[in-house]
């Protein structure tokens, strides 16, 4: 079960709008980062540094809009053709980034001109980007534009520099729109960036930033994972636990199942190296890390069938400890909540 914190994610949104001081243009994309689309647009439609709300893909920008936020829905990755006039009646903001699909949009459309600055993802070249942008101004319909840093969580700025330099070039050439650049880590390494309007910080909403920047801002994880022990018993003195019997008992072990796998989107790759908190005490898992289970050594701890186990929290292990086990990022770990995982509200 994931507990998602109101409060931790309010106070995350205040401080990182604070921080950009502009408004924030919230991603809410791969179900909000993993934490439930509906509770997090349900806290972004009420909070007052919240201009809208992104998402990745048109299906995504559907779904998002039969919640009815009550704010702007900004789709991030390009719409194939026959998409476009249905989100567009939908009230959806589009990214445009060629003449082709600025010409195509219907007149009640609202376009967010996509900015290629150096990423080399998506978007128009910067002298494209003037023309682009000049058509949907005189059809009326540029609301915004932005462009997207490559490395703005890395200690080395000079290339998100770059890329800003290249942005403003643009902009400076269009009349006056809703610009945005930064992303989490570059509203936390860069501060206010003269000329922007909005920032669209994801992961960091969600409380978590690169190692060097996370004194800037004070972040709190919003979610907490647990899951219950279904079942207690003793491996004794050479018995294997799990598959493949990567594990041995060395003594009496006492063992509980807990009911979480990689199907939950635990990664199994922390196979061996991960732990969870039982009792309030931190314990090794052992042996394979199952679809739907894992076992935790609880010896000598006094716990019972129906106990929960902490996964990772605020004030637990971190998602950060569970993607160094798994090989992975934060943002692997928590978009790949699986979608079984009950999700609640908590303060
Ligand atoms: C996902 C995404 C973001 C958020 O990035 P974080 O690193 O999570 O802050 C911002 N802008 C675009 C275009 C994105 O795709």
């Amino acid at each position: 079960m994931a507990h998602i914190s109101v409060s931790a994610l309010r106070d995350n949104l205040t401080a990182l709008s604070a921080r950009a001081g502009v408004p924030l243009l919230l991603p809410v994309k791969a179900d909000a980062y993993g934490h439930g689309l509906e509770l997090v647009a349900r806290v972004a439609a009420q909070h007052p540094d919240v201009w809208g709300l992104a998402v990745a893909l048109p299906r995504e920008a559907a779904q998002l809009a039969a919640l009815n936020p009550g704010k702007p829905i900004l789709l991030l990755t390009p719409p194939m053709p026959d998409e476009v006039g249905p989100l567009a009646d939908l009230g959806v903001r589009l990214p445009v980034s060629s003449l082709a699909e600025a010409d195509a949009l219907p007149p009640h459309a609202r376009a967010h001109l996509k900015i290629d600055t150096g990423m080399n993802r998506l978007g128009a070249r910067p002298a494209e980007a003037v023309v682009i942008g000049q058509r949907l101004a005189e059809r009326g319909l540029l609301e915004g534009a932005y462009t997207h840093f490559a490395s703005a969580d890395e200690p080395d700025l000079t290339f998100a520099y770059t890329q800003l330099e290249r942005f403003r070039g643009v902009l400076t050439q269009l009349p006056p729109v809703l610009a945005h650049a930064s992303n989490g880590g570059g509203i936390l390494s860069l501060g206010q960036l003269p000329g922007m309007r909005l920032a669209r910080p994801g992961l960091a909403s969600y409380g978590f930033a690169p190692p060097h920047l996370r004194r800037v801002v004070p972040l709190l994880p919003v979610m907490s994972l647990r899951a219950r022990i279904t079942h207690i018993h003793t491996a004794y003195p050479g018995e294997s636990v799990s598959y493949g019997g990567l594990w041995h008992a060395q003594q009496e072990t006492v063992v509980a199942t807990v009911g979480m796998g990689y199907a939950d989107g635990y990664p199994r790759n922390a196979t061996l190296k991960a732990s969870v908190q039982v009792a309030g005490v931190r314990r090794p898992t052992l042996g394979r890390i199952c679809m739907d289970q894992m076992m935790v050594d609880v010896t000598g701890l006094d716990v019972q069938v129906g106990d929960w186990a902490d996964l990772w929290g605020p004030d637990t292990i971190t998602v950060t400890d569970v993607a160094e086990w798994g090989g992975t990022i934060e943002y692997e770990v928590l978009t790949g909540l699986g979608a079984r995982v009950e999700r609640v509200m908590a303060q």
